[in-house]
């Protein structure tokens, strides 16, 4: 049975120990940063770094809210970075798990087209062409744990299991969520394992939170605010 996450955007803090286990446990090094004038730090993922907590500042129906956003790759079911690759030596699926694996042979592939090819934005190349993204932890899943990032969360806004078992949690924490935020939604649930539970509408949290699944599998759905402009702004569509 293939393994999914929920992550529950209605009850996580913004506290990032999930972005910290996941440095911990990949041995990931730490990264110069600077204070932009936002809580989110570092700024965007990188190839040392897997998962990062974005950080929104809204007024939504007059109301100021912040919205955190943990963002790490969704392990699709169909991965069209995966399709795109076509080298199962580089990029590959495990058939025990579903988490969907990069080797260092992706140093032979395109790598800006394999970056484009993700619907949510999450590879990223090291300076000679090799991508990373999470692994879901893949190593740690054989062995009986949660991922690190799925253990170290306080709130317990982000749960793991068998696909099934998880689908069912997040209809059931949908229903429940909705009735303080109407406009709550599970994105892209049928496509991917790793699955986002959100009390706004996804433009709000991120750029590519939610892939587009019009033309028969999903791809790049650019928000309806970066194609509006500041306009989007002013009119807090
Ligand atoms: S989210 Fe992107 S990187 Fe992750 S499996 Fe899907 S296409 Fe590949
Ligand atoms: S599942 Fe593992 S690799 Fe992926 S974001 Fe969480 S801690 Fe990092």
């Amino acid at each position: 049975m293939s393994k999914s996450i929920l992550i529950d955007t209605t009850i996580c803090i913004g506290c990032r120990a999930c972005q910290v286990a996941c440095k911990q446990w990949h041995d990931l090094p730490a990264e110069k940063t600077k204070n932009m004038g936002s809580y989110q730090n570092p700024q965007d993922l990188s190839f040392d770094t897997y998962k990062l907590v974005r950080m929104n500042e809204e007024i939504i129906n007059g109301r100021l809210r912040w919205l955190f956003f943990a963002e790490q790759c969704r392990h699709c079911v169909d991965p069209p970075c995966l399709e795109t690759a076509s080298d199962e030596t580089a990029i590959y699926r495990d058939a025990a798990t579903g988490a969907v694996q990069y080797t260092k042979e992706t140093q032979k592939l395109d790598a800006d087209e394999i970056i484009e090819s993700c619907p949510y934005n999450i590879p990223r190349k090291a300076v000679d062409g090799t991508l990373a993204k999470c692994d879901m932890c893949n190593d740690r899943i054989h062995n009986g744990m949660k991922p690190a990032c799925v253990t170290a969360c306080p709130t317990g806004a982000m749960q793991f299991g068998d696909r099934d078992d998880i689908l069912a949690l997040a209809k059931k924490r949908l229903g429940k969520v909705k009735k303080k935020f109407p406009n709550a939604m599970l994105l892209n649930p049928d496509d991917v394992s790793v699955i986002y539970l959100v009390g706004f509408d996804p433009k709000f949290y991120a750029e590519y939170a939610v892939a587009s699944n019009d033309r028969g599998g999903i791809s790049r759905s650019v928000a309806l605010r970066k194609m509006m402009g500041p306009f989007a702004r002013m009119m807090r569509v």
